[in-house]
């Protein structure tokens, strides 16, 4: 049996980043960006005005003080965002300018229209003086052409696609995600709109792990649920293995049924361990077989969703290019004693709660709760030790934030 670092250590040597594809903009997100994106132009593309008012000359307005009478100019054009004027601002006179629009030729400042009295569409009385430069945006002021912007690398959010829209990228290059294929075995699981007939249990496994591949990026195809029979087993992860990533839950156990293992060795995967010292989660075992890997999840629910944050979630972020694969850790106050027997790493579903700048923990899984509403019902994962068997009231924990969302 191996601990969890290993365990860890194994599957991310084994999953390799994914081959660069070219998707929509907007399809990019959340994904990761497989080449530098470099400005093919000066961003703001010319001198720009950041105020809708006048584009004047700066000074015609230095004497304007409290003693001195404000100045008036003759307005000599307009120019809205979009268009261009060809007269040139001189000494004396103005052009009505909108935001974003070009500031003409002679002019070096603009002066908001707050700050301005009109006397006719001819003129214009300016109340304030104004700066050289005052409320205008120079070419190339954001981003330099030529200007790697975004470098190979960068997870694409919202404002990434800021920046690539605005350097014209329609179509963005980024590493491809994984395909995943899951899979739930065991005689006793029928599917949601089947009869629930005496020994049966109704299948959720097969619908959390699709929706945690997901929730991380990846595209799922859900075979569904398998009888524990070798042929029915065999022919699914045959199947399955179009995809890069399988993951199967239940019948990894010791149990005379549990025949995933047995199969999946059978079509020459390479085991690479099974069992890990973890309590949920001890079953857990993985293979890879040329570039895909395989995932035998136990068929406990609470387990099978560890094993997940805790195994395949980093495993199907690297092959999206991700770097960092780690949920965010915060230690926590245990708000009560903890007991554990010594010899396994514990995976405990916590409730995190923020209050006067501590986390507090608060444990979900125990008699209490069944594995099914305490992950349900906790937003955090405390790593326990293996070698630690009673943690007391007070004392912190490290626990992974699984769930950012408040749900509850
Ligand atoms: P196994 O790992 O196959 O021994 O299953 C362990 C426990 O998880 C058993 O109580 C199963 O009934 C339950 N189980 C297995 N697969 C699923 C599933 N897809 N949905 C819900 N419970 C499951
Ligand atoms: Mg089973």
């Amino acid at each position: 049996m191996i601990d969890w670092t290993e365990a860890k250590e194994t599957i991310l040597n084994a999953a390799e980043r994914l081959q660069p594809i070219e998707v929509d903009i907007l399809d990019s997100l959340d994904m990761v960006l497989a080449e530098d994106a470099a400005a093919d132009i000066d961003i703001p593309p010319f001198d720009n005005s950041a105020m809708d008012g006048y584009a004047i000359l700066s000074s015609d307005t230095a004497s304007i003080s409290e003693d001195n009478p404000p100045c008036a100019l003759n307005i000599i054009d307009s120019q809205p965002a979009g268009s261009f004027t060809d007269k040139t601002v001189i000494s004396g006179t103005a052009i009505k300018i909108m935001t974003g629009a070009i500031v003409p030729k002679g002019a070096d400042s603009v002066i908001m229209v707050e700050n301005t009295q009109p006397v006719d569409e001819n003129k214009v009385i300016v109340l304030k003086p104004v700066r050289r430069g005052e409320n205008v945006r120079y070419k190339g002021e954001d981003i330099k052409k030529n200007e790697i912007v975004l470098k190979a690398g960068s997870v694409i959010g919202s404002s990434q696609i800021s920046i690539l829209a605005s350097l014209g990228k329609s179509r963005v290059k980024v590493y491809r995600r994984p395909k995943v294929a899951v899979i739930g075995t065991g005689d006793e699981l029928v599917d949601l709109t089947d009869p629930l007939l005496p020994g049966k249990i109704r299948d959720s496994n097969t619908y959390s792990i699709t929706a945690c591949v997901k929730s991380t990026g990846g595209n799922t195809v859900r075979i569904g649920i398998i009888k524990d029979k070798w042929d029915n087993v065999r022919e699914a992860i045959e199947m399955a293995l179009e995809c890069d990533v399988v993951i199967t839950t239940g019948g990894v156990s010791v149990g005379e049924y549990d025949v995933v293992k047995n199969v999946i060795e059978d079509l020459k995967a390479d085991l690479k361990f099974w069992k890990v010292a973890q309590k949920p989660g001890k079953p857990f075992a993985f293979w890879a077989l040329d570039k895909k890997l395989i995932f035998g999840l136990p068929g406990n629910p609470g387990a099978a969703m560890v094993c997940f944050e805790a195994y395949v979630r980093p495993a199907l972020l690297k092959m999206m290019g991700r770097t960092k694969f780690n949920k965010p850790e915060v230690d926590a106050i245990l708000t009560h004693d903890f007991k554990k027997k010594a010899g396994r790493l514990n995976f405990v579903n916590i409730l995190v709660e923020h209050r006067d700048g501590e986390y507090y923990a608060t444990t979900c899984g125990s008699k209490k709760m069944g594995p099914i509403k305490s992950m349900a019902y906790s937003n955090g994962l405390a790593l326990i030790p293996k070698e630690v068997s009673f943690v007391k009231a007070g004392e912190k924990v490290r626990v992974q934030l699984i769930e950012e969302k408040e749900r509850m």
